[in-house]
Order: C-alpha cells, then sequence, then structure tokens
C-alpha cells in the first residue's frame, strides 16, 4: 500500500521538504498556519488541508515540521490538532504514523510518543541536520528517536528527504543528538564570528584568513558557513537566530537534567539571547556578525583599506 503523506509546518525547512516528497510521487496534503504559504506547493499538485485535524482524517503518515516543543504539542493535542483528527478516522488502513522533523525537547518528543500510544496511533521522531540546503536538495542528515517498525515504515519517505538516516535509540535519543550537535555547531559559530572579528578590525587580508583557517584546527562547517556568508554579502534566514537560541535553552535544560555542566554552553547562549533581545530573532544566526560589526565595533567596509 502506497502511504498517503501530511505535511504540517510549510517554514524554511518544511517546504523544500514536502516538495521532495511530493516529487518522490506520494499524494500530499499539506496545511500551514499562514495559509499563503500553501499555495506554491499546492501548484505543485499538493491538496491543502482546512487545519491539522484535516490533514490527520486523510492521510496515513503525517509529517510535522514547526517550532519548539510548545508548538509541536499545539498541533498535536490543541484544538484541531492531529489527534483530534486521529479520533474521527477510519481506521482501514492501520494506525496513522506521526513523522516530526522539528527539533524540541526529548522531554516534548515522548510526552507526544505517550499520547499517541494513548490513542491508538505510532510516533517517531525525526529531527534533521543540513539546514535549508540540504532540504532542498534531499540530503539531510536524520536522527530518528522511537520504535524499529515505525523507522521501517516511514523510511521511504525518510529517503525522500535525507541520505544519511539513523536510528538512534527509544523516543528522545534523536532529539537529545540532535541538541547536542546543535551545540557544538552553534558555540564553534561563535568561536568563527569573535575569531573573524578580529581578523578583520587587524586588517588582515580576509582571503588568506579563509585559505589558512580552514586549513588549520579552526576549520569547522560553521567557520565556512560564516566566512562563506561574509563574502556573499547575504544572510537571508536559513537558519534563524530564535530556533538556534531555542536550542542552546533546551540543551542546557538537558544538561541539568542529566547533571552534565554545560558552561561554555551556556555562555553562547547569554550571547545568542542578546542578539536576539535586539531583534535579530527573525534573522539567520550569521546575521550576528555584521550587527556585531557595525553596532558595536562601529566599522565599515572602509576602514580595512584605511589601515
Ligand atoms: P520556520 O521557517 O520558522 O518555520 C516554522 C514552521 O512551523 C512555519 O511553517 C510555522 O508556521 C510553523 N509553526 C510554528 N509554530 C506553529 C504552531 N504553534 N502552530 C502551527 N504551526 C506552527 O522554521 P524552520 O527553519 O523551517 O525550522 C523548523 C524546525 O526545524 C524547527 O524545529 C527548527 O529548529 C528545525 N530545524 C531547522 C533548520 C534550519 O536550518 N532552518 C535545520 C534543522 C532543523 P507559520 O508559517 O504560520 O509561521
Amino acid at each position: 500500500m502506497q502511504e498517503r503523506v501530511g505535511f504540517i509546518g510549510l517554514g524554511i525547512m518544511g517546504r523544500a521538504m514536502a516538495l521532495n516528497i511530493l516529487k518522490k510521487g506520494f499524494p500530499l496534503t499539506v496545511w500551514n498556519r499562514t495559509p499563503e504559504k500553501m499555495e506554491a506547493i499546492a501548484r505543485e499538485g499538493a491538496e491543502k488541508g482546512a487545519n491539522p485535524a484535516d490533514v490527520a482524517r486523510k492521510v496515513t503518515v503525517v509529517c510535522t515540521c514547526v517550532g519548539g516543543p510548545d508548538d509541536l504539542l499545539e498541533v498535536v493535542a490543541g484544538p484541531k490538532g492531529l489527534l483530534e483528527g486521529a479520533q474521527q478516522r477510519q481506521g482501514e488502513h492501520g494506525p496513522l504514523l506521526h513523522v516530526d522533523f522539528s527539533t524540541v525537547s526529548p522531554e516534548a518528543s515522548q510526552k507526544v510518543a505517550r499520547l499517541w500510544e494513548e490513542a491508538g496511533g505510532r510516533f517517531l521522531e525525526a529531527p534533521v541536520t543540513g539546514g535549508e540546503k540540504g532540504a532542498k536538495e534531499g540530503t539531510l542528515t536524520i536522527m530518528a528517536g522511537g520504535h524499529e517498525e515505525d523507522f521501517q515504515r516511514a523510511l521511504p519517505i525518510l529517503e525522500a528527504v535525507g541520505e544519511r538516516i539513523h536510528l538512534i535509540g527509544p523516543h528522545g535519543s534523536g532529539q537529545l543528538l540532535k541538541l547536542i550537535g546543535n551545540m557544538i555547531g552553534g558555540i564553534a559559530l561563535w568561536g568563527a564570528l569573535e575569531g573573524l572579528l578580529l581578523a578583520e578590525r587587524g586588517g588582515l587580508p580576509m582571503d588568506q584568513v579563509k585559505e589558512v583557517l580552514t586549513h588549520s584546527s579552526a576549520d569547522s562547517a560553521s567557520l565556512r558557513l560564516l566566512l562563506q556568508r561574509l563574502e556573499s554579502g547575504r544572510y537571508h534566514p536559513g537558519f534563524p537566530l530564535k530556533h538556534r537560541l531555542k536550542d542552546f535553552r533546551l540543551a542546557l535544560r538537558e544538561g541539568e537534567r542529566k547533571g552534565v555542566p554545560l558552561p561554555a554552553a551556556a555562555l553562547v547562549t547569554q550571547m545568542y539571547g542578546s542578539a536576539f533581545s535586539m531583534g535579530l530573532g527573525e534573522d539567520d544566526q550569521t546575521a550576528v556578525y555584521p550587527f556585531f560589526k557595525e553596532r558595536f565595533l562601529g566599522f565599515h567596509p572602509e576602514e580595512k583599506k584605511a589601515r
């Protein structure tokens, strides 16, 4: 039986992932809170749902890619949510499987798994990494958490959006790994940001800075991302700062729950937090660079020439 797929949350990641699922030939029903975002994919052949409950009634596997833990719980258990729709569903196609691609806390993911179990449905967490580029190209890395049989059932859909696909362990384990990865990448990005600001202020030739640093122990995906943004001068939102901050806060909570001190993460959380309070939440995480450069260091491109 071919799965009929639902997709909820057509943001930066979700819209690209949903399109790849559609391109693989799955019949697709979508829903987005801001309805205009459904138009582009509807033109490609997706059906528009009226709300999450409506999507749950129409499909056999429903995917979500929303914001944080509260957003996921709202879509699942809120009014006109997935659980409401699942109750009204005809059961001839077996239990509804919910695959969540969002980054949330392990705790929230485990709670959603319990809610589905009580409702007779199935749940697989499947947080992703690879950014907007990976979502568009269908090359995401996926770290799932849940039961093996649900993972196997979801696999053809996971393969439509990702390349490296792992079942890490029970519910919560995929989310914990995702938060750890984001924490390491986010600390590295802040390090790159400080280092490159110092290089610019020091008047160093940036092409050689790039060549040397990317062939030294300073190299990282975060450094390369920031260098690429500096070069292009484009800081469009690929990974909004609000999500970067959300993930750091969730990681800190996991550190507390498990008794692991995370002092570097705590400090960097405060730095991203201050950028957020200065209004950068909807901007890309790397937009902190030009902001700090101009607002705090008050220097401009001409300054380099003057040195
Ligand atoms: P985004 O562009 O902000 O999109 C979020 C989507 O979720 C939007 O469609 C939004 O609807 C919807 N949404 C949020 N809260 C909702 C709620 N309470 N009820 C219904 N819909 C809600 O975010 P994104 O970058 O695509 O990220 C989505 C998830 O993937 C996040 O958990 C993020 O941490 C994770 N992630 C992102 C990246 C990345 O590089 N961007 C990489 C890996 C993982 P509206 O359109 O109405 O706002």
